[in-house]
C-alpha cells in the first residue's frame, strides 16, 4: 500500500506542478464517475491537501445519467466516512436521452455531462474541475484521433471553460491504470461500474488490445507515448502552420534520416 500510494502521489504531484493545475485559494471540484481511477484521484489529491505549501479546498460530485450497473450509494457511504463534501446529481436530460435515443454515441453524452458538470461546479463554487483521465486514456485518445480522425492530438491536461469560469484539468495523465487499480484495490474503494464499461467491438476496445499486443514486449511504451506527447517537432509533421515554406533555415535539417 505505501509503496503504491507513494508512486500515485509522485505521478500527481508531477502533473500538478509541471501544469501549474492547482493553485492558491483554489476551490476543487472532483468529478467522481464511479470508477476506480476518479476514486484514486480524489484520493491523492485529498492527500496532496494536507502537504501542499498552497491552499485548496476539495470536494467532488457524481452526475448520474442514468449508466450505472449497480446503485451508486456506497461511494456516497465510503466518502461520508472519508468526510469529503460528496453530491449526487441526477441529470434528468441524460435519462431522456437514454429513452430517446438509446444508441446515441459518446458526443451527445459527454455534451450533456459537461453541461450538467459546469452547473453542479457553479452551485459547489468551485473555479477548477478535476477529471479522472488516466495516463492510458491520454495514450488510447492520442492513437484514436491519429488513426480514425485525422488529427494528431490527445486530451488537454489542462484547460478552461469556454466562458473561462472553470480551469480544467486532468491529475492523473501520468498515471497508468495499473497504478489506479491497485491502489483502490488496496484501499478497499468501491466501484460502481459504468454500462458503457461492458461494450464490445469498439474502437477503444481494439486500441485498448492493440496496447495490450504491443506491451507483452514493449512495457514501458505508454510512458514513451506520454513523453512523445510533451516533445514534439512540428517541423517534422505535415501541418504547413508550423512549416517553413519560404526561407531557409540557418541550419539545413537531416532531410534523410534513417529509416529504421
Ligand atoms: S462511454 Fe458511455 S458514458 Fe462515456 S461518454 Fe460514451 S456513452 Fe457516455
Amino acid at each position: 500500500m505505501v509503496g503504491i500510494e507513494k508512486t500515485l502521489l509522485r505521478k500527481v504531484g508531477e502533473a500538478i506542478e509541471r501544469f501549474r493545475m492547482v493553485r492558491e485559494g483554489d476551490r476543487v471540484a472532483v468529478a467522481v464517475s464511479g470508477g476506480k481511477d476518479s476514486m484514486a484521484m480524489l484520493e491523492a489529491l485529498l492527500l496532496l491537501q494536507k502537504r501542499a505549501p498552497i491552499n485548496f479546498s476539495v470536494c467532488a460530485f457524481t452526475v448520474e445519467q442514468g449508466k450505472f450497473l449497480r446503485p451508486i450509494e456506497p461511494i456516497g457511504e465510503y466518502l461520508k466516512q472519508r468526510g469529503v463534501a460528496w453530491s449526487l446529481h441526477r441529470d434528468n436530460p441524460s435519462i431522456r436521452l437514454i429513452d430517446e435515443q438509446p444508441d446515441h454515441g459518446c458526443d451527445l453524452c459527454s455534451r450533456y455531462r459537461r453541461r450538467a458538470v459546469y452547473q453542479i461546479a457553479r452551485g459547489l463554487g468551485a473555479n477548477v474541475i478535476a477529471f479522472g483521465h488516466t495516463a492510458d486514456d491520454f495514450c488510447e485518445s492520442l492513437l484514436r484521433n491519429a488513426l480514425f480522425t485525422g488529427r494528431l492530438s490527445a486530451l488537454p491536461p489542462i484547460a478552461w471553460s469556454r466562458q473561462k469560469d472553470f480551469r480544467l484539468i486532468r491529475p492523473l495523465v501520468f498515471v497508468p491504470e495499473t497504478v489506479t487499480r491497485a491502489y483502490s484495490e488496496a484501499r478497499k474503494i468501491p466501484v460502481i461500474p459504468c454500462g458503457c464499461s461492458q461494450k464490445t467491438g469498439t474502437v477503444r476496445g481494439s486500441i485498448r488490445n492493440l496496447f495490450a499486443d504491443l506491451e507483452v514486449e514493449h512495457p514501458h511504451l505508454k510512458e514513451t507515448l506520454l513523453s512523445a506527447m510533451g516533445n514534439i517537432e512540428p517541423s517534422r509533421l505535415l501541418d504547413t502552420r508550423y512549416l517553413n515554406l519560404e526561407e531557409a533555415p540557418e541550419r539545413e535539417p537531416e532531410l534523410f534520416p534513417m529509416l529504421a
